[in-house]
């Protein structure tokens, strides 16, 4: 085969949100350079994720399923793709950059002597081939990258880089596989279980930030009304978490959360590099800031250059009266 093989992501059954966000990045390579998509998807009755996938434009669906992949291990998940890889050989192997992946897409892509280029923040084509972006230097750099080594090639991308797609209930066909038994070194442990968030701002449709403009704590309600009359979640940037006037869950950020929510009012957020790569997957930005010449408006949808001071209290008016 020539083209596209997409590693999905799932957990008992529940997709990787990321998952959806590689289906992006890989859509887009595919259209690019005119390349079919394949998508797989491993884990043991993982039928219904596949048929769910199988909606979006995508050239097939593989279900690698096994009992050795109910749970996940590096070796099984490492065997079975790369048994994968060697019958389709595609030109591109593309995963959303989870914990899962760096675990064993760097393995994947040794088992075929490559290395794998980690954390791709986007793509654009220089001639026929693809160009890949990476970030160095904790986002103070951005780097571009390209293969000069033959296919299969891997990519994994970062979160909040690449949109995630709508589907297109093209009805791609959904093919099941099993892949040979492979020798398992490792023993899963219990899932991990996270402490409970009073808040979980990557499910949130509607997201209203706010940074370091609100100047001080008290005028944080400002924000909140703002917030209650758009139905959103409250998130900021680090100078408010770091000062400890909103917990550290509702940090947006390369340190903080990453969201892809519809609707993301950044509220006297500059537009920090590492600000930004939590949430430029929102579907549609919009900016308050005065200073017209804030990084943030290079990525906002809508822009307005105004006092917050001003503009947010008229904009909560304008949504309750309406
Ligand atoms: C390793 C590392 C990790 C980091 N991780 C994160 C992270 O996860 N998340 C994060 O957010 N940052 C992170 N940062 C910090 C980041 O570099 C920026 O310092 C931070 O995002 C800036 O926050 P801000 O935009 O709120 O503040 P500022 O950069 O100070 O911007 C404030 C903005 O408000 C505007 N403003 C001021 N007054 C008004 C007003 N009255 N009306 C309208 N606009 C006004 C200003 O024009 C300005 O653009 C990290 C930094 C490092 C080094």
């Amino acid at each position: 085969m020539s083209g596209i093989l997409l590693i999905t992501e799932q957990n008992a059954g529940s997709w990787h949100r990321m998952s959806f966000e590689a289906l992006g990045a890989a859509l887009q390579l595919g259209t690019a350079l005119n390349l079919p998509v394949h998508a797989c998807i491993l884990g043991s009755n993982v039928g219904p994720l596949a048929a769910e996938i199988s909606a979006y434009p995508l050239a097939a669906v593989i279900a690698l399923e096994s009992g050795a992949l109910a749970e996940y291990t590096a070796d099984g998940a490492t065997s079975a793709l790369a048994w994968l890889v060697d019958q389709l050989q595609p030109d591109y192997v593309i995963a959303p950059h989870t914990y899962r992946a760096r675990d064993f897409a760097p393995r994947l892509a040794a088992r075929f002597g490559r290395s794998l280029l980690a954390d791709v923040t986007g793509m654009r084509l220089d001639g026929p081939s693809p160009v890949f972006q990476r970030q160095l230097f904790q986002g103070k750099l951005t780097a571009d990258y390209a293969f000069d080594s033959p296919a299969p090639n891997f990519v994994s991308v970062q979160a909040g880089s690449f949109r995630a797609v709508e589907p297109a209930a093209a009805g791609a066909p959904v093919e099941s596989k099993t892949p040979p038994a492979a020798e398992i070194r490792q023993k899963p442990e219990p899932a991990f279980q996270e402490q409970g968030r009073a808040v979980d701002l990557t499910a949130a449709e509607r997201i209203v930030a706010v940074g370091r403009g609100i100047r001080e704590e008290g005028n944080l309600v400002l924000a909140q009304e703002l917030a209650q009359a758009l139905g959103a979640e409250l998130g900021a940037s680090r100078p408010i978490c770091d000062n400890g006037w909103l917990p550290m869950e509702r940090q947006v950020g390369s340190s903080g959360q990453t969201v892809a929510p519809k609707l993301y009012v950044a509220v006297g957020i500059s537009g920090a590099i590492q600000h930004v790569v939590g949430m430029k997957g929102a579907a549609c930005i919009v900016a308050i800031n005065k200073d017209p010449a804030a990084p943030i408006f290079e990525i906002a949808d809508y822009g307005i250059v105004a006092d917050l001071f001003d503009a947010v209290p008229a904009l909560t008016a304008a949504l309750q009266s309406s």
